[in-house]
């Protein structure tokens, strides 16, 4: 039985997310989506919304199974029983910061491996810092996410966020 971790901040989980989610779940025997709950970054969602718009658009999978976490990844896999952590690669950019975070993942728990899935080609461009950028100037995000997140990202610009 092979779990693996797919670890992320998730603000919001769009279509490259649900992409890699969908090919890892197909590789192996569960995938848990864990969602950081306290990133360095500025998020626009919480923590609880976050994994809801993720389970929402994960529903499809039934090996699938979101959840947040606070602390090191690694602790998480070993909690999750976890073998290996997934992760998605965009561009060269993404291979540095990635290979870094997989070599300390690897000092800190040598029985965690890596595995990196290569972006397919119509989400190459997409983060979701630049998909809140998009949503906040109004512009047609339906293409990049599913529509839940769609709503949520409509609803909280509407209010003024961000
Ligand atoms: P983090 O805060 O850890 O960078 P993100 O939520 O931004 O988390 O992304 C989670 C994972 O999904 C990362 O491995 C990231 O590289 C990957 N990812 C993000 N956008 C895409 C995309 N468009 N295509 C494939 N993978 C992606």
């Amino acid at each position: 039985m092979h779990v693996v971790l797919y670890p992320g901040s998730f603000d919001p989980i769009h279509n490259g997310h649900v992409d890699i989610a969908q090919r890892a779940a197909h590789l192996f025997d569960e995938l848990v989506v864990a969602i950081y709950d306290t990133p360095s970054k500025r998020l626009l969602f919480d923590t609880a919304t976050r994994v809801r718009l993720a389970q929402e658009s994960l529903k499809h999978l039934v090996n699938v199974r979101v959840i947040s976490y606070q602390g090191l990844t690694v602790d998480c896999a070993h909690r999750e029983g976890a073998t290996a952590i997934v992760r998605g690669l965009r561009a060269t950019s993404d291979y540095e910061y990635e290979s870094q975070m997989a070599l300390t993942n690897k000092a800190l728990a040598p029985d965690i491996d890596a595995v990196c899935l290569i972006t397919s080609l119509k989400y190459a461009y997409l983060s979701s810092s630049i998909l809140k950028e998009v949503a906040a100037l109004g512009g047609n995000i339906s293409n990049w996410v599913p529509p839940n997140v769609q709503q949520a990202l409509h609803l909280r610009f509407r209010q003024g966020e961000g």
